[in-house]
């Protein structure tokens, strides 16, 4: 907060509240209260424009900055970077693109090539229009359609809204894009059959396969999924899920498409959330923990038989990938993300994450014990939910506006969680916890004792 007097700090709020638009806000309470302006970060921790500080629990509130605030190495790389060159778009490359590029490839064996953007949705485009490319230059244009899951999310653009599986984001904003088509979501404690565990996740990779001989397997082109969902709820799929996903893909040649916005880049305790699960994906796509929200930048990852696709062996001017993101061009993302991989590499934070996730975990089943509504909880490295309940036998889901009293109650209190999107019964009421990977055990504890005090005083 240096260098700001009182004056200064009610000038800035009159001025988001008069000309400021914020994402994911109802403004109508804004007429009698402030909103929150988040001034200053260091580490864990965040102030406000009111100078109160906060441990924050949710990486920048969606899981994004994952070496946590103020890394003044990171801004050196940027800085050194932009003065030389900040940019230059279109076919040429630069020094930070391809060192990034390499840096990365090295990390996922069996991908090859990079492709630069500046957000998850626009990588997750870029998969789709590759996809469809491929259909018109492979398929006749048949094989162009897109497979989803319900819960999971892959944007906010029209196109990538088509793939989007929280319906209830997607009220008000249709007509949407044709040929994306949903499979049935995998979480088992919201059970859509009657089986547990490695069963229930082979059949929920089965009713994948339906979908698939439903719609014609020469018609689909692609399958993408979060490795764990996370704004859908936190789902994690049961063991057997993977397995078969993966053999469908391969018996229907259909490409995996895995989203690693979320997981990626370290936030379950391996660089990627697919590692989990030994598979070998067509596309990745990566966004938020490259560069911890730094700079801008999203990446589509394919592997060589992808790009080789776009090859222009015919002579054909259409062939190659008639696409750019201005911004792609902008070398301060990749400087970022160099220096953001180093941090994690140098400090060890894969191991950290799976030691203060495992901890966090065991604290959270902790109050599952303690509080009745606690129905359920998830997740994997530090990337964590916990569902909550009226009644744990019919698991009906508590009010939403409880979970919002819990996520208040929270912040009053000096810690910032999550939960997940609204206004869905049965999926509604996650609390949602991605702490950045540097959390000391004190931080962890700090966090779900203040998530225990809130309940109490919510629920009793
Ligand atoms: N995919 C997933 C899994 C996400 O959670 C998000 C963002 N929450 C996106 C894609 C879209 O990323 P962006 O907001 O950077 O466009």
């Amino acid at each position: 907060m240096d260098g700001f007097n009182e004056n200064d700090i009610r000038h800035v709020v009159e001025a988001d509240k008069a000309h400021v638009w914020h994402h994911l806000t109802q403004h109508k309470p804004f007429e009698t209260t402030d909103p929150r302006i988040i001034v200053e970060g260091k580490g864990m921790r965040v102030w406000d424009a009111t100078g109160k500080e906060y441990i924050d629990a949710v990486s920048g509130g969606v899981w994004t900055v994952n070496v946590g605030y103020g890394r003044a190495s990171i801004a050196d790389a940027i800085r050194d970077q932009i003065v030389k060159l900040n940019y230059f778009a279109g076919a040429a490359g630069s020094i930070p693109g391809a060192l990034f590029a390499e840096k990365l490839i090295a990390k996922m064996p069996g991908m090859a090539r990079v492709y630069y953007a500046n957000s998850g949705s626009e990588a997750n485009e870029k998969v789709f229009k590759m996809v469809r490319q491929i259909a018109h230059k492979r398929h006749g244009g048949r094989k162009r359609k897109i497979l989803y899951r319900e819960r999971d999310y892959h944007g906010s653009t029209i196109g990538t809204m088509s793939a989007g599986g929280q319906t209830e984001r997607n009220a008000h904003y249709g007509p949407f894009a044709p040929d994306f088509v949903s499979v049935p979501h995998c979480l088992e404690y919201r059970a859509q059959w009657d089986l547990s565990g490695e069963a229930y996740g082979a059949r929920a990779a089965e009713a994948i396969e339906e979908v698939i001989l439903r719609e014609g397997p020469d018609t689909v082109g692609a399958l993408c999924l979060e490795p764990i969902t996370a704004g859908g709820g936190v789902i994690v799929p049961p063991e057997g899920y993977w397995p078969r996903v993966q053999e469908i893909c391969e018996k229907y040649d259909i490409l995996l498409h895995i989203d690693e916005v979320v997981c990626g880049m370290g936030r379950t305790g391996t660089w990627f959330g697919y590692e989990h699960y030994g598979l070998r994906p067509d596309f990745v796509t990566l966004a938020k923990g490259v560069a911890s929200g730094y700079a801008a930048i999203g990446v589509t990852v394919t592997t060589e038989a992808v790009f080789e696709m776009f090859k222009d062996d015919a002579g054909d001017p259409l062939d190659h990938f008639r696409d750019i993101s201005t911004f792609g061009g902008c070398t301060a993302g990749p400087a970022a993300a160099i220096e953001n991989m180093r941090i994690i590499e140098d400090e060890a934070l894969l191991d950290n994450t799976t030691a203060m996730g495992a901890r966090m975990l065991a604290n959270l089943e902790g109050l599952m014990e303690k509080h009745r509504v606690v129905g359920d909880v998830r997740g994997k490295g530090l990337f964590l939910g916990a569902e909550l309940v009226a009644d744990r036998a019919s698991r009906e889901p508590v009010e939403e506006r409880l979970v919002g009293a819990v996520v208040a109650e929270c912040a009053a209190q000096g810690v910032i969680i999550g939960a997940t999107n609204r206004s869905v019964p049965g999926f509604n009421n996650t609390l949602t916890f991605s702490p950045a990977l540097i959390a000391t055990a004190d931080d962890i504890d700090a966090i779900t004792d203040t998530v225990d005090r809130a309940l109490g005083k919510v629920f009793g």
